[in-house]
């Protein structure tokens, strides 16, 4: 049977007092209703024991506190846990938890399918369904929170889930109210209260909104770059032939609140012979002159039907020492997850099944 009762979860304190007092609560109740949500992980009103007996009754009556249906959970043998989630209209998407040995990073999606067509990721292939709302947003987050039952929210250090990368299916800042809604209620100090510098947002480079994305939310940036030529660009990350390269840089090099201690994280994934040479390096130093920067070399991951290889490991390596002889640090990613179709670009929900036909990629050097 179809629960119509409204989640509670994803709105703001605004939002919340305004529906407490839709049903003739008081909006001090919003203030420990939150507690009850965000810091206690509480799904069930009967447990909120702060709240009267009648409070308690009737917002069970018009109300619910509760995560996305975990479809299916896969464990990877690293580690890495992955769900396929599946919200109130049937959509699904993909949340991963890669841990490290004490904590670890939620990537979280942010749409369903996505509406860039980058020819090198498995989302891409994928219909743009819709946008996900905040609560789906936060669900994915809380979801992770219960599988290693972080309950109540633990103070300081000492969390297993301890960052979150907005690094999921979708690009994030075309869905970006509804983004920074999910992320200013999981920073609230009051509930979940994951700091902005634990927050990295992953672009495919929507310069438009960079600046705001900064002044509003103040997380890391990660901008997914992926090629040094507009040429290249404009096929591996198709936004580029709107965003072209200089604004992109442009953006990055006044993106609030970077600095040497905060830098900007440039994704690029290592396709072979597309581009991997010592000559895409040394162009690659040359752009980001004057910006705070750090790299994230990512090895292509495979996917059913994809056209590219993954770089060999010499060429990853060369350019990476580049990029470290040029003063930046340039770590590999190591692949996470990948027995489970978990790692970077693999995520792919069935919800659309209507493939999009993949031309292989072609570009005049
Ligand atoms: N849409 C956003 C965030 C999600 S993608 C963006 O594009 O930034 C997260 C990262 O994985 C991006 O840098 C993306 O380019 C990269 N990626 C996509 N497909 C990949 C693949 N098959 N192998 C390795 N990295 C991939
Ligand atoms: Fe969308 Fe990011 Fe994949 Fe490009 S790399 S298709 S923007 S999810």
């Amino acid at each position: 049977m179809t629960d119509n009762r409204k989640n509670l979860i994803g709105l703001s304190r605004a939002e919340l007092k305004d529906e407490l007092s839709s049903v003739g609560e008081k909006p001090f109740r919003a203030k420990q209703l939150w507690h009850w949500m965000y810091h206690q992980g509480a799904t069930d009103f009967a447990k909120m024991t702060t709240l009267s007996k009648p409070s308690r009754l009737k917002l069970a009556e018009h109300y619910r506190v509760s995560r996305p249906e975990i479809s299916r959970e896969q464990r990877s043998e690293d580690g890495t846990r992955k769900w396929l989630t599946k919200f109130d209209d049937g959509q699904e998407v993909e949340a991963v938890f890669i841990p490290e040995e004490d904590r670890g990073a939620v990537c979280i999606s942010s749409q369903v399918g996505c509406s860039l067509t980058c020819t090198f990721c498995h989302t891409g292939t994928m219909k743009m369904v819709r946008n996900l709302t905040p609560g789906e947003i936060i669900g994915q987050f809380m979801l992770a929170r219960d599988s290693y039952d972080e309950w109540p929210t633990p103070q300081g250090g000492g969390r297993m889930i301890s960052n979150i990368v907005m690094m999921g299916m979708g690009e994030p800042l075309f869905n970006y109210d509804n983004v920074a809604t999910a992320l200013k209620i999981i920073m609230d100090h009051e509930g979940l209260s994951l700091s902005k510098r634990r927050i990295t947002l992953s672009t495919s480079g929507v310069v438009p909104l960079m600046q705001k994305c900064g002044e509003d939310l103040g997380v890391n940036l990660a901008v997914s770059l992926h090629a040094v030529r507009d040429d290249l660009r404009d096929v591996l990350v198709p936004i580029n032939k709107k965003y072209p390269l200089k604004e992109l840089m442009q953006a990055c090099k006044t993106y609030p609140g970077s600095n040497n201690a905060r830098r900007i994280t440039f994704e690029y994934v290592m396709l072979k012979g597309i581009n991997d040479t010592a000559e895409d390096a040394n162009e690659l130093l040359r752009l980001v002159k004057g910006i705070p920067a750090k790299f994230n070399l990512i090895p292509f991951n495979p996917w059913p039907g994809s056209q590219y290889e993954c770089s060999s490991n010499n060429a990853i390596h060369r350019f990476s020492r580049i990029l470290n002889d040029g003063g930046f640090s340039a770590p590999i990613r190591t692949p996470r997850g990948r027995d489970i179709q978990a790692a970077c670009g693999q995520l792919k929900s069935d919800s659309e099944r209507e493939q999009r036909v993949r031309k292989p990629a072609t570009i005049q050097h």
